[in-house]
């Protein structure tokens, strides 16, 4: 089942004084099936960031489409975009985002608190979650205490708990050694085999090359796509 289509997407970004525009994305179309992990990469400044900030709905287009789950972003009125957003988005950064004042347990109820959930739910769902991303034993210590690869680990955790249609990851190895990236991008298959659908940027071959699909861009236009392992379907 297609679970997103991104339709033409263009994007301008225009200087306060309207007399410098830069085209970071100029018609980007492709879409995702359920259940795929695709990779977009690119270069720096070639319009990554731009297009996940467009799919997460943190900023609006120029021009084109993004429909998710059949729903077109355009017909999300502004306040509904948050519980929007909640309902079928999971984000990883670069720079894990973990709150330092929370523990390793509440940075990943974090998102189910803001839904709203009841403890017994958010109990009953997070210790599966914390044995597959082998974080378990560390669910009462605090971000400051733990490695690089534990803080991304529980980032994902805290990204999958509201069982998201689709996780966004932003260059998530930007900040790992090669040892931790390894094995954060051998969790990303397993969570994928496992029936997650995720999208993920990045400007590294490596990481790219642990996904089914690589969509490569440049200059806002994505020009080339290739699918892991079925050079057929290469084009
Ligand atoms: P990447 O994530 O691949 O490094 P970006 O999407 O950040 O690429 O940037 C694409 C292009 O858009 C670059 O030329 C960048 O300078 C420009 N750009 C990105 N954000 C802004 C912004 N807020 N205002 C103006 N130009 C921007
Ligand atoms: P880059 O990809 O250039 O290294 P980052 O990964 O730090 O940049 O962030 C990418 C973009 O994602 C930022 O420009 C910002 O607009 C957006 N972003 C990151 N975190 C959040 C957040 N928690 N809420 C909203 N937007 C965010």
């Amino acid at each position: 089942m297609e679970l997103l289509e991104v339709r033409h997407l263009k994007k301008t970004y225009t200087n306060r004084f309207g007399t410098n525009q830069v085209q970071a994305l100029r018609d980007v179309s492709f879409t995702i099936e359920e259940g795929e992990f695709t990779a977009v990469m690119g270069e720096s400044g070639s319009g990554k960031t731009t297009l996940l900030n467009l799919l997460a709905s943190f900023d609006r287009p120029t021009g084109g489409e993004i429909i998710l789950n059949g729903l077109s972003f355009q017909n999300i009125r502004e306040k509904d975009l948050a519980s929007y957003r909640r309902k079928n988005l999971g984000f990883v950064f670069q720079d894990f985002n973990l709150l330092d004042t929370l523990s390793v347990k509440d940075n990943i109820f974090l998102p189910l608190v803001l839904a709203g959930a009841k403890p017994e739910e958010m109990k009953k769902r997070v210790m599966p979650l914390a044995k597959v991303l082998r974080i378990d034993d560390l669910m009462e210590k605090f971000p400051y205490e733990i490695s690089g690869g534990q803080k991304q680990r529980t980032a994902i955790a805290r990204a999958l708990i509201t069982e998201p249609r689709l996780v966004l990851a932003d260059e998530p190895t930007g900040a790992l050694d090669s040892r931790a990236s390894n094995e954060l991008l051998n969790m990303f298959e397993q969570i994928n085999r496992a029936g997650q659908t995720i999208l993920m940027v990045t400007h590294s071959t490596k990481a790219a090359s642990h996904a089914g699909r690589v969509l490569f861009i440049k200059d806002g236009i994505v020009y080339h796509q290739i699918y892991r392992g079925d050079k057929s379907r290469e084009e």
